[in-house]
């Protein structure tokens, strides 16, 4: 089965699974989106007033600073993935319950072996809170952590959530430069293949 073909079968079991959290309240699950062939996967909280209505996640006033800074460091919305901790938008944008976070958790883990992406972001606390669970967002952010997930080692970049940027300039551009380092993460595990020459002058591999 493809990236593409699992993530729909998964998408189709959260539609089903009637145990989840916050279905009630809600319009329609919101599943990530994006390439699914991915180097980077961006993981914000939950969806708003226009993911709940589109079905679609970051596509409000949130979604489109996210795309202008997936666009500033050379790159565009449809050539990485976005998604959430939580899929079914919070009564009045309420902070998800450790409980809901729980209950979502199993599904994401799913989605990020699926895709398998060499860099993951977390956009706020709760997201952040997933890999690095006693870490403050002010102390954390804009760095590169390597950490133990799903039995491998897995590059994490802590940001600050877009909407937190949107009410607060400091914030704005504390977000706009840490975004720089998504780029340096990524050069840093594309090391360019050389062609070498072999004594009995077949052709071999080497990583540099
Ligand atoms: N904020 C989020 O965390 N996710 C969305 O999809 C939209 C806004």
């Amino acid at each position: 089965m493809d990236k593409k073909t699992k993530l729909l079968e998964l998408k189709k079991r959260m539609q089903e699974d009637k145990t989840l959290p916050l279905r009630e309240g809600a319009t329609q699950l919101v599943f990530g989106e994006g390439n699914p062939d991915t180097k980077v996967y961006f993981l914000g909280e939950a969806p708003g007033y226009f993911e709940d209505k589109h079905g679609r996640p970051f596509v409000g006033l949130a979604g489109q600073l996210l795309d202008k800074l997936i666009e500033s460091i050379g790159m565009q919305r449809k050539d990485v993935y976005i998604s959430n901790v939580v899929r079914f938008r919070p009564p009045a944008n309420r902070d998800p319950e450790p409980e809901e976070l729980a209950a979502f958790a199993p599904y994401v883990d799913e989605e990020i072996d699926i895709i398998d992406p060499k860099v993951i972001v977390t956009l706020g606390r709760f997201s952040m809170n997933k890999f690095l669970p006693d870490s403050r967002i002010s102390g954390v952010h804009g760095k590169k952590f390597v950490v133990s997930f799903l039995g491998k080692k897995q590059i994490v970049l802590p940001m600050y959530h877009p909407a937190a940027a949107l009410r607060n300039g400091a914030i704005m551009n504390v977000l706009k430069s840490d975004f720089l380092l998504v780029k340096a993460a990524l050069s840093s595990v594309e090391e360019p293949i050389i062609k070498t020459k072999t004594k009995d002058d077949t052709s071999q591999l080497s990583l540099i």
